[in-house]
């Protein structure tokens, strides 16, 4: 059996990762590392918590001795790294969280493979998880691809491209087995209303105001979470040592021609008239070094392992808007935090 230690699997992309690996490859142990920050939430994953091929284990990426303990006492065969601080917002408040988890917290997962998985180095494989964000801004054309010169403006952006740089040298200096990816924005199901998607959902659902930054001009590239974590399963089974692949969905869309968009679903969905959550749009100072458009070119993974996003926009966002609305119990406790404390107590000491 391969034991898959996949960190980070109680959050938004880590918990669909995290359900198709345990779902799909029931011969595998799955070992889900999280620290359960506000971010984290083990209701994410209560259809599987039960498979006999899951395990949760609480820890912090940040120390050191708690990794190397878990290596030393696991025989990992793999890793699949998503825990990070990921909120930009966030990062532009307090930098040096993002430094700790996203920086040094993957460094000391790299340590402990160095360490623990010496003559192995070929037979095992660290699978880091990152964003298009590093490639920095582009301008009105242009995508970004697997060779384009990392230039990252936020500090979560900037603590993600050390950090691929880190797993790179790794591979380069030591020889461990790595692969990178590198996603465009993610929605869907059992993401923070922190952000954009599913904070206009919840705000529109509770006739608040929706926020949106300068003009609503930027331009992001949008992906079901389901196909990213289809597209980590591809990469991670089939990709050559060292190898990046950009992960995105030929879908880009300006912020505030998808709140009209989301606007428009939600006025259907909740019964009321046309336009009238759109009146709830409300324009607010522009984020510090927002970049203006990201657009990834995903063609080296269509070309060299055939994956090719599954789902049109539309309708994975009004899939995204029923989740939401079908699962108010979640977005209460997430948004009340009281989940927090309740997961503490329960796994605390396990
Ligand atoms: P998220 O914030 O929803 O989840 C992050 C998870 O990491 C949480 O469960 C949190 O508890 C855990 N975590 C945070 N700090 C930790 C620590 N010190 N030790 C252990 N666990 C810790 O994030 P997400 O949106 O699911 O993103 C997952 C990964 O994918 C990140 O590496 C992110 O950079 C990357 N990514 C995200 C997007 C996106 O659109 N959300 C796009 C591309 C790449």
């Amino acid at each position: 059996m391969k034991k898959i230690l996949i960190t980070g699997g109680a959050g938004f992309i880590g918990s669909h990762v995290v359900r198709r690996f345990v779902n799909n490859y029931p011969d595998y142990m799955i070992v889900n590392l999280d620290k359960l920050t506000y971010a984290g939430n083990l209701a994410n994953l209560t259809d599987i918590e039960d498979k006999p091929n899951y395990r949760f284990v609480k820890a912090d990426i940040t120390e050191a001795s708690a990794i190397n303990e878990l290596f030393g006492k696991e025989n990992f065969d793999a890793v699949i790294h998503l825990a990070a601080e990921s909120h930009v917002d966030r990062s532009i408040a307090d930098p040096t969280a993002f430094v700790m988890t996203n920086v040094i917290g993957t460094v000391n997962l790299l340590n402990a493979a160095r360490e623990y998985w010496k003559g192995d180095y070929d037979k095992k494989r660290f699978y880091h998880v990152s964003t298009d964000e590093v490639y920095g801004a582009l301008g009105e054309t242009g995508m970004f691809t697997e060779s384009t010169a990392y230039d990252p403006h936020s500090p979560y952006s900037a603590s993600k491209a050390s950090s691929d740089h880190f797993v790179r040298a790794y591979h380069d200096t030591y020889g461990i087995d790595i692969v990178v990816s590198n996603c465009s924005n993610n929605y869907g199901s059992h993401h923070f209303p922190e952000k954009l998607i599913p904070l206009a959902i919840n705000n529109i659902k509770n006739g608040q105001p929706v926020p949106v930054y300068g003009k609503g001009e930027n331009v992001r590239d949008w992906l079901w979470v389901e196909d990213h974590a289809r597209a980590i399963d591809v990469i991670f089974h089939q990709a050559k040592t060292g190898q990046t692949y950009n992960i995105g969905g030929h879908n880009e869309w300006k912020n505030i021609d998808l709140i009209h968009l989301l606007c428009e679903i939600m006025d259907k969905k909740l019964g009321r008239a046309a336009g009238e959550s759109a009146k709830l749009i409300t324009f607010v100072t522009d984020r510090a070094g927002h970049d203006l458009r990201y657009a990834i070119d995903s063609t080296k993974l269509q070309n060299e392992l055939n994956w090719v996003p599954s789902l049109q926009f539309e309708e994975g966002l009004e899939k995204t808007v029923e989740w939401y609305l079908q699962n108010e119990g979640w977005l209460s406790d997430v948004t009340s935090g009281n989940y927090q404390a309740y997961y503490e107590n329960q796994y605390e000491g396990r």
